[in-house]
């Protein structure tokens, strides 16, 4: 197939569609973006690569950063974990509040703000003080690049303006499914998704879940075949919060968006996927970066169903 060819035909496709969509705002200095980018970088097993547009341009992964965090999580306590975050969609906004009143505190899955806030203090109970340079250090790993870094400007935005992360943070705790302190936890979620990828190095992480829990270029073995397994439906079912069906619907592939305007996606057994592009969709996903993979799978036909 060529994958070079088609991307350039969904580049051309998408472009009347620039101009909808909003970029993120409620994260002032998200709000400095060029909305009108658009980037996709493919990532095949054997090193290949095919792309268009800036793919070695950083932007801030934001709730991509949550698959890093769960992988880390999981790895360490295996089902223990969802004794304090669960694996069901959640049908709601990701930065909704409604269901944990219900349900004692305990989130609904790791890919909605609550659920990876929970996931973040699961890792502030191993690696205390330490617990974002352990994170930092396991990205670089899946992506081999130890240049990867966070930007402080976007950190301190969300520390000063995160206030319904704070509410989030506060209600869980008052339920008792938080154990560490307030500020550790919401520091280490904030830096988290202030760290800075391209969509290559993006896509190039990921390729272990779309092989059975091996990297496939370094063939490091990240997580065991079942727990990526595991990975990879928390991100068909819960990947795009409650546009997630909607997106298994039409792009039909397990993928994990995030509100900086990156979705990366994977093909199970083929190829890992990270589309750029910063003007969202009303549930936070990016707008073009859903229908650019939407048009990849229609093409190619290597949607996983
Ligand atoms: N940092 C963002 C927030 O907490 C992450 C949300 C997202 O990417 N969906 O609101």
């Amino acid at each position: 197939m060529n994958y070079q060819a088609i991307l350039e035909e969904i580049e051309r496709e998408i472009l009347p569609l620039f101009g909808e969509g909003k970029v993120a705002d409620y994260i002032p200095a998200l709000a400095n973006v060029n909305p009108n980018q658009f980037s996709i970088s493919l990532q095949m097993f054997d090193g290949t690569s095919f792309g268009v547009g800036e793919v070695n341009k950083k932007f801030s992964i934001q709730s991509i950063s949550k698959v890093f965090t769960f992988t880390l999580a999981l790895n360490y306590y295996g089902k223990e974990l969802y004794k304090r975050v669960g694996h069901e969609p959640s049908g709601n906004p990701f930065n909704s509040l409604v269901q944990l009143e219900y349900e004692n505190g305990i989130p609904r899955n790791p890919f909605i703000n609550a659920g990876a806030i929970v996931t973040a203090d699961s890792l502030v109970s191993i690696y205390k003080d330490n617990t974002f340079n352990q994170i930092l250090e396991f990205i670089r790993t899946v992506a081999n690049d130890d240049t990867i870094n966070f930007d402080e400007e976007i950190f301190h935005s969300e520390l000063e303006h995160g206030f319904r992360n704070y509410a989030l943070i506060n209600m869980i705790k008052s339920f008792g499914n938080i154990y560490n302190q307030i500020d550790d936890v919401i520091e280490t979620y904030f830096k988290q998704c202030s760290i800075m990828m391209s969509p290559a190095q993006l896509a190039r992480s990921v390729l272990f879940l779309a092989n059975h829990g091996v990297n496939p270029l370094t063939n490091e073995t990240i997580l065991t075949e079942s727990k990526a397994k595991r990975i990879n439906s928390l991100m068909l079912t819960c990947g795009h919060y409650d546009a997630s069906g909607d997106f298994a619907y039409k792009v039909g592939l397990p993928g994990k968006s995030g509100v900086g305007g990156g979705i990366v996606a994977i093909v199970p057994k083929k190829m890992a996927i990270c589309v750029y592009s910063p003007r969202l969709n009303s549930q936070g996903n990016s707008l073009i970066g859903t229908k650019a993979l939407e048009l990849f799978t229609t093409k190619t036909g290597l949607s996983i169903f």
